[in-house]
């Protein structure tokens, strides 16, 4: 800023110089202070619209892909119910993969966008990070890529258990009544 007022005192800069560097500074203070978190959801979608990306689009492309990456591994075991023939849920319900249970919650079919489909990784990114996950800013489109249940090997699910049990023998998972897998 001192550098800025001597310029201008000895006449070496002028004042359209001055303007430009005056904005870039507030532009890198603006970036510096994260301002673009607080501005308003439905704006940052609009500009982010208008840009072709933004800000939160490349904060969440990685989470985005890896996203991808774990739903088509889900699916492909769920293709191969011989070699995956057990299920896990989010909450650490343990099932047979033919259970009725994880048949009903699975998905009857898999088309997931691509990685750079930049509507989608703006889907993504925007309702994540949406101030109020009730008050999501419209126009999203749905995304339907989500698998549920992670199937596993008899060995992997031998594993989970293992992983999922206490020092004390306390079960942190629910083995389902329904089809009480014991791998
Ligand atoms: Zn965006
Ligand atoms: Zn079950």
């Amino acid at each position: 800023m001192l550098e800025l007022l001597t310029g201008i005192d000895d006449g070496v800069l002028k004042a359209g110089d001055v303007k430009d560097l005056l904005l870039r500074a507030v532009d890198g203070m603006y970036r510096q202070a994260d301002c673009w978190r607080y501005e308003d959801d439905e704006d940052k979608l609009a500009w982010c619209r208008r840009d072709g990306t933004c800000q939160t689009c490349d904060r969440h492309r990685d989470a985005f892909a890896k996203s991808l990456a774990v739903a088509s591994e889900r699916w492909r075991r769920w293709t191969l119910p011989e070699q995956y023939p057990y299920a896990a849920d989010s909450s650490k319900g343990l099932h047979e993969a033919g259970c009725h249970i994880v048949r009903q919650g699975m998905p009857e079919e898999f088309s997931p966008p691509v990685a750079d489909d930049a509507e989608a990784l703006r889907s993504f990114a925007h309702r994540k990070d949406a101030y109020d996950p009730y008050d999501r800013p419209k126009g999203l489109m749905p995304l339907r890529y989500h698998i549920p249940f992670r199937a596993m090997t008899a060995e992997e699910t031998r594993a989970w258990m293992k992983q999922n049990t206490g020092p004390k023998g306390g079960r942190y998972y629910h083995r389902c009544e329904r089809c009480a897998p014991a791998p």
